[in-house]
């Protein structure tokens, strides 16, 4: 059984991503919303997301490997759904058998999806995928007619048509448009039975949403977090974060003025501080970067001071606080709010590698 003595947690507000769904839907509509739940839901918990996601409006789910898919299917996830990494062939039976759409990328993996297919009863449900700038997986756009030519030949389902945008979420960047008017050229020589065709991720549903075509994948925005600084700055709606980390103080006394504190002791108190300590460290994704990242105590806000370590850190408080006060490392508390965004400017990087690196350690409680 699992317990949780330390009263360190991450809640996930469901309510928030309820909110974030509604608007986005919203914005790009009676275009499909895709969310994009890979990477255990950008660190949040797939299935509670997922469960939550499909309640809200979404009408598809995309992950990014087969074994992520695989874990839905076996959680009983009957949505529609689609690996938008590189599966191995030899993934096709267990898609086939299991309704997975998986992504068709390059002339050589279709020819050898073909090959296994031969061997398969039923046909293979594929969204393919063009490369127009990301330089990741996807067909050259000047493959299009063989690619076409060669799903008309063989049992493959085609439901998809899609591409991924490299600069969507900055300001005009020519590669963007370039992205778009490539992306439509393919999709008018496209001569088969419907398709879904989508391209935009949530910067692009933001910022937007008269390229939502029949389907838009989000990931990010759905979680309440904005992509980058630019799309903060455009906003037309506000989202909400629905992730929360909590803590509470777990000791506290006062150091000297002149005493230093932590591994290193590279923290030296100017005056007599009063110094708490909390259990939650690297360990637990509060990598040692956020040395000086503020928390919130009674809605103020108070530095981490000193190294982190890798299951305690130490903050200064303004005054005395008792043991089993309660510090909110990331979310709301008395009208101020942590956003996963400070931290990722206190670390140099996106946001979007915030909650991923929250480790298994720290429980997730949903609200
Ligand atoms: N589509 C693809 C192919 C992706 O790789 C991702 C995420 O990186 C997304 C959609 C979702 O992007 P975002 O989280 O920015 O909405």
């Amino acid at each position: 059984m699992e317990t949780n003595y330390r009263p360190t947690k991450a809640i996930v507000d469901l309510s928030a991503i309820d909110h974030n769904i509604k608007l986005l839907k919203k914005r790009v509509e009676g275009a499909k919303l895709i969310a994009v739940v890979k990477a255990d839901a950008y660190g949040h918990g797939v299935l509670q997301i997922v469960r939550q996601a499909l309640r809200s409006g979404a009408s598809m789910l995309a992950v990014a490997t087969p074994d992520e898919a695989i874990h839905l299917r076996e959680n009983g996830v009957e949505a529609e759904l689609l690996v938008m990494g590189a599966s191995p062939v030899r993934f096709i039976e267990v898609a086939i058998k299991h309704n997975i759409n998986l992504t068709a990328y390059s002339m050589e993996w279709l020819e050898a999806a073909a090959e296994e297919l031969e061997r398969e009863v039923g046909s293979l449900k594929i969204h393919m995928k063009f490369d127009t700038g990301m330089r990741r997986i996807g067909f050259q756009p000047e493959e299009a007619e063989a690619v076409f030519g060669f799903v008309g030949q063989h049992p493959f389902s085609v439901e998809g048509l899609y591409t991924h945008f490299a600069t969507a979420d900055e300001a005009e960047n020519p590669l963007f448009l370039k992205q778009v008017k490539e992306i439509n050229t393919i999709r008018k020589k496209w001569r088969g039975k419907d398709l879904l065709f989508h391209v935009s991720n949530s910067a692009a549903a933001i910022l937007h949403p008269e390229l939502s075509f029949d389907a838009v994948r989000t990931g990010i925005s759905i979680y309440g977090i904005t992509p980058s600084a630019y799309v903060k700055k455009e906003m037309p709606f506000k989202l909400q974060q629905a992730m929360s980390l909590e803590t509470e103080i777990v000791h506290v006394k006062k150091v000297k003025k002149g005493e230093t504190l932590s591994y290193g002791a590279t923290y030296m108190c100017e005056k007599d501080e009063w110094i708490a300590t909390l259990p939650i460290g690297y360990a637990d994704g509060l990598i040692r970067g956020l040395q000086g990242q503020e928390v919130l105590v009674q809605g103020e806000r108070m530095p981490i001071v000193g190294r982190i370590c890798m299951d305690q850190c130490m903050i200064r408080l303004t005054e005395r606080f008792p043991v089993g006060e309660k510090v909110q490392l990331l979310g709301s508390q008395k009208g101020d709010t942590i956003l996963i965004e400070d931290w990722a400017e206190k670390l140099g990087t996106i946001p979007y590698e915030i909650p991923c690196i929250l480790t298994n350690r720290v429980p997730k409680e949903y609200t």
